[in-house]
C-alpha cells in the first residue's frame, strides 16, 4: 500500500470512528496479515518459520478509556458496537469477532497491564479464514494501539506473545507464536527469519520486485470442515514423537540424525511422517536462508517444492484445490509453489518470472474452472511493512 493510500484508509477509518463514538480517535494503527514463504507447522515444535507481511492490514482507529469500558466496531461485520466490561471478560465465553480484541485487552491486563479501557472501530483487508492471519492482524492492531495509548513500552515480539496467549486461552484457538509475530515485527522488502523456541530473530532480504519476479497467493477460498480436528492431531502426533524420542520438542532433532531418529521409531508410521516432515522443514527452512542471504533467489523455487511434496505426502494436510494450484503453476513455468498455512484449504504461494505471472495465473483459474472449483483468488504479495502507528 502507497503512503498516500494508507492515509487514505486511516482517514476512512478515523472518520467512521467519529461518527460511531461522537469524538475522534486518540490515533489509527495498522497491522498486516502474512503469508509463510516456508517453515510449516514447525510453530509448535520450537522450530524455524519465515514468514512476510502482506500489504493487507487491519487498520483499527482507537481512544483510551478510563472506566472499565471497551467499545468495539468492525466495518467488516454485520451489526452495531459491542460494550463488554474488562471486569467481566472471561476466556472462551465470547463466540464472536470481537473475542479477538477483547482477548488481547484480557491478556494485558492479566499479565498486569493496567489498561483501563478503550474505544476500537477497525476495518480489514485482510481476506479472513484464508490462512492470511486475519486473526492476528485484528490482535496486533489492538495490542500495538493500547501499548501507544498506556505506555505499557512493550516491544514487538511481547505484544505477539500477549496476543499469542489472548488467542489461545480467550479465544481458544491453540495456534503458534509465527503469526502474530509476523505481524508485529515484519519489515518491508524482507522475510522474518524467527526461531519460535526463544524468538530470536532476523530480518532477511526478499525484495522479489528487484530481481524481476514475483509471489503469488492463490486463495483456493475452500475451507475443509475436518481442518481443525486434523491440526489437533497433527500437533498430537508431533508431541508424541517428541515424547518417544526423548526430546522436549522435534526441533531437537539435528536433521544429521534424522535417518536414526526414524529408526527408533519402530512401526510408529504415522508418527515417522509427522518427524520426518518437521525436521526436513526446519532444515529447508535454514537452507532458504542461506540462499536468500546469499542473494541466489532464483535457487529456492526447489526448496518450495520439497516443501510441498512434505506437507502433502509426510504431514498429509494438503488437499486437491492445493495440490492443483501446484501442479498447475509448475507446468506453468513457476519457480517454485507449496500450501502455505495451516492446511486443508486456505491458500498457496507460487514464486514466478515476472513475464511468466500472467500465463500462470490464467492457467489455475482454468484448471479450477475445468475441476468444477469455486474460482480461486490470486493476488501479488509484496512483503510489507509489519504493525505500526499511522496517525
Ligand atoms: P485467519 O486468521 O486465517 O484469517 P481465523 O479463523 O484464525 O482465520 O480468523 C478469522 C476470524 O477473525 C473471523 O472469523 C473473525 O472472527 C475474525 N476477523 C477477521 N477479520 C475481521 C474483521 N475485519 N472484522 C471482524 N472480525 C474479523
Ligand atoms: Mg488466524
Amino acid at each position: 500500500m502507497s503512503e498516500a493510500v494508507a492515509d487514505t484508509v486511516a482517514g476512512a477509518v478515523a472518520e467512521r470512528f467519529t461518527e460511531l463514538y461522537g469524538a475522534e480517535p486518540h490515533g489509527v494503527w495498522a497491522a498486516p496479515g502474512r503469508v509463510n514463504l516456508i517453515g510449516e507447522h514447525t510453530d509448535y515444535n520450537d522450530g524455524f518459520v519465515m514468514p512476510f507481511a502482506l500489504p493487507h492490514k487491519a487498520v483499527a482507529a482507537v481512544s483510551r478509556r478510563e472506566d472499565g469500558v471497551l467499545r468495539l466496531h468492525s466495518a467488516d461485520v454485520e451489526g452495531g458496537v459491542t460494550e463488554l466490561r474488562l471486569d467481566a471478560l472471561s476466556p472462551e465465553s465470547d463466540k464472536n469477532w470481537t473475542a479477538y480484541p477483547a482477548g488481547v485487552v484480557w491478556a494485558l491486563r492479566e499479565a498486569g497491564h493496567a489498561v483501563t479501557g478503550a474505544d476500537v472501530h477497525l476495518s480489514s483487508t485482510v481476506p479472513s479464514g484464508a490462512g492470511l492471519s486475519s486473526s492476528a492482524a485484528l490482535e496486533v492492531v489492538v495490542a500495538l494501539a493500547l501499548n501507544d495509548l498506556f505506555s505499557l513500552g512493550l516491544r514487538g515480539w511481547q505484544l505477539a506473545r500477549l496476543c499469542q496467549r489472548a488467542e489461545n486461552v480467550y479465544v481458544g484457538a491453540p495456534v503458534g507464536i509465527m503469526d502474530q509475530t509476523a505481524s508485529a515485527c515484519c519489515e518491508a522488502g524482507h522475510a522474518l527469519f524467527l526461531d519460535t523456541r526463544d524468538l530470536s530473530q532476523r530480518q532477511i532480504p526478499f525484495d522479489l520486485a528487484a530481481e524481476g519476479m514475483r509471489l503469488l497467493v492463490v486463495d483456493t477460498q475452500v475451507k475443509h470442515s475436518h481442518s481443525e480436528g486434523e491440526y489437533g492431531k497433527r500437533r498430537a502426533g508431533c508431541e508424541k514423537g517428541a515424547a518417544l524420542l526423548g526430546v522436549d520438542a522435534l526441533r531437537d532433532i539435528p536433521y544429521a540424525d534424522l535417518d536414526a531418529a526414524l529408526a527408533r521409531l519402530g512401526d510408529e508410521e504415522e508418527v515417522r511422517r509427522l518427524v520426518r516432515h518437521i525436521v526436513t522443514e526446519n532444515e529447508r527452512v535454514e537452507r532458504v536462508v542461506s540462499l536468500l542471504e546469499s542473494g541466489d533467489t532464483r535457487a529456492i523455487g526447489p526448496i518450495l517444492i520439497e516443501g510441498h511434496a512434505s506437507l502433502r505426502d509426510d504431514f498429509r494436510i494438503s488437499c486437491p484445490e492445493l495440490d492443483l494450484v501446484v501442479d498447475t503453476a509448475l507446468t506453468s513455468g513457476a519457480l517454485g509453489a507449496r500450501m502455505t498455512g495451516g492446511g486443508f484449504g486456505g491458500s498457496a504461494i507460487v514464486l514466478a518470472e515476472e513475464t511468466d505471472v500472467d500465463a500462470i495465473t490464467k492457467a489455475v483459474t482454468e484448471a479450477f474452472s475445468a475441476a468444477g472449483f469455486t474460482a480461486p483468488r490470486v493476488f501479488e504479495a509484496v512483503p510489507s511493512e509489519g504493525a505500526r502507528r499511522v496517525r
